[in-house]
């Protein structure tokens, strides 16, 4: 087959690699807008589940990630006037630029060709090809070049936040929210190399407003965010990334989802098909999931249209329940000031159950006690949010068959 990857993401390359793993005679080309080493976003987090999950399909490629993956340990909570609180566990992280060279070199030496500066413009490019994966990331653009194709909705959250890097090594996830006249502003730091840590910055648009962030320009917000985190910096400086040295990168999270992920022989995958918030860092996870599950699917020996029909209703199917606590953790920190002031350890647990569908519709105070005292409530609060999950599968289910 004669393939072509569009977008040098997690999703494009990896299933590069697996489709040429498996079937050396594939012409796979991933073609990428980017030069090579440029890309965009710091570190990502991720847990023993990818590990798995690339071990199961690529021994080579999961080694040398699991070799060199930043393993950080626990999280810390720090809220203003409030003592310290701290939770158990552990997961992994990496520089996003260290993933991509890695999941390039091993494409490369299983024989894709990987070109660099190769925006595609139009999906009449490729025509010639017996595959397009559109694998070009949150706002593909062979996505919108099938306007109606795909039925795309694209959600927007209320909160704003900016992807920053920082020098400081942060060994544990770390959360601080600091108070301001203007409301709360927090961060998500965890290390991902032994020199820098990912430093996301988020708040409310009242909060982003009050602050002035929408006059100043990316130096003035960076001088401004490293003095609200001094605490947390120990004088360690915030860095932005980008081609635009004047304007700061404030974003509102973009979750897409698609009714339908192919259209002739165009398929979506990873951030092109879905997005989960970052609150539950599990997009790399995922894209890597798409090229697991289309690479399965293509290689059961089915013709293009069933392979792609079965890869898209097993996927759907298997992203249910975490888009489902992707929105909830989204909208608790939209709702943080319903859960923050409620004291160190209450305020720790709702934060680390913030993925829970019954915390959107109890008092928090009510959810924290009775999690904490009845096993038989935390059980149902796991069976409610698994089995609402099961409800919208049949329902996939239906409508794929329908
Ligand atoms: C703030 C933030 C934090 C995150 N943190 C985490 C985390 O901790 N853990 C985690 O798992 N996930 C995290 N994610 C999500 C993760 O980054 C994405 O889900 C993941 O990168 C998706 O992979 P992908 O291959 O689908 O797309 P991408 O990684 O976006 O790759 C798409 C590629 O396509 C290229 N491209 C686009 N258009 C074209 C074109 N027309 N022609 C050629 N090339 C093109 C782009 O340059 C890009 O390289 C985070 C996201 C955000 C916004």
């Amino acid at each position: 087959m004669r393939i072509a990857c569009v977008g040098g993401g997690p999703a494009g390359l990896y299933l590069a690699t697996l489709l040429k793993g498996r079937d050396p005679g594939h012409e796979i080309t991933v073609l990428e807008r980017n030069p090579a080493g440029v890309t965009y976003g710091w570190g990502v987090v991720f847990w023993d589940d990818l590990l798995e999950g690339l071990a199961a399909n690529d021994p080579p490629t999961a080694a040398t990630i699991a070799g060199e993956a930043f393993r950080w340990t626990g999280q810390r909570i720090l809220v203003d006037g409030q003592p310290e609180a701290g939770l158990d566990g552990y997961g992994f992280s990496m520089r996003r630029q260290r993933l991509l060279d890695i999941l390039t070199s091993r494409a490369l030496e299983l024989g894709v060709e990987v070109r660099f500066e190769a925006e595609v413009e139009d999906p009449a490019q490729l025509e010639d090809h017996d595959l397009v994966v559109a694998a070009d990331g949150v706002n593909s653009r062979l996505r919108r070049a099938h306007p109606g194709s795909f039925g795309t909705r694209i959600d927007t959250g209320r909160n704003r936040y900016m992807w920053l890097g920082t020098t400081k090594v942060f060994d544990a996830f770390t959360f601080a929210f600091v108070r301001t006249p203007a409301g709360w502003i927090w961060c998500h730091a965890y290390g991902f190399d032994a020199t820098a840590s990912t430093f996301i910055v988020e708040c409310s648009p009242e909060t982003w407003a009050g602050l002035g962030f929408g006059q100043l320009g990316l130096e003035a917000s960076i001088a401004r965010l490293e003095e609200l985190f001094a605490p947390q910096l120990d004088e360690h400086r915030l860095v932005a990334q980008g081609p635009d040295r004047e304007r700061a990168p404030w974003l509102s999270f973009r979750t897409v989802t698609n009714e339908r992920w192919r259209s002739g022989n165009l398929v979506l995958a990873g951030d092109a098909a879905h997005t989960t918030h970052f609150t539950i860092g599990s997009g790399t996870k995922l894209a890597i999931e798409d090229a697991i599950g289309l690479a399965a699917a293509l290689g059961a020996g089915d013709d293009l249209g069933s392979a792609l029909a079965a890869y898209e209703r097993d996927r759907k199917v298997a992203l249910l329940l975490l888009q489902r606590e992707a929105r909830n953790s989204a909208g608790w920190f939209e709702h943080l000031p319903r859960y923050i002031d409620r004291g160190a350890s209450q305020f720790a647990a709702l934060l680390q159950h913030r993925r829970s569908r019954l915390l959107t519709r109890m008092s928090p105070t009510g959810y924290y006690r009775l999690r904490r005292t009845s096993e038989e409530f935390a059980a149902f609060d796991r069976l409610w949010h698994w089995a609402s999950s099961r409800r919208r599968e049949r329902e996939v289910r239906r409508g794929s068959r329908g």
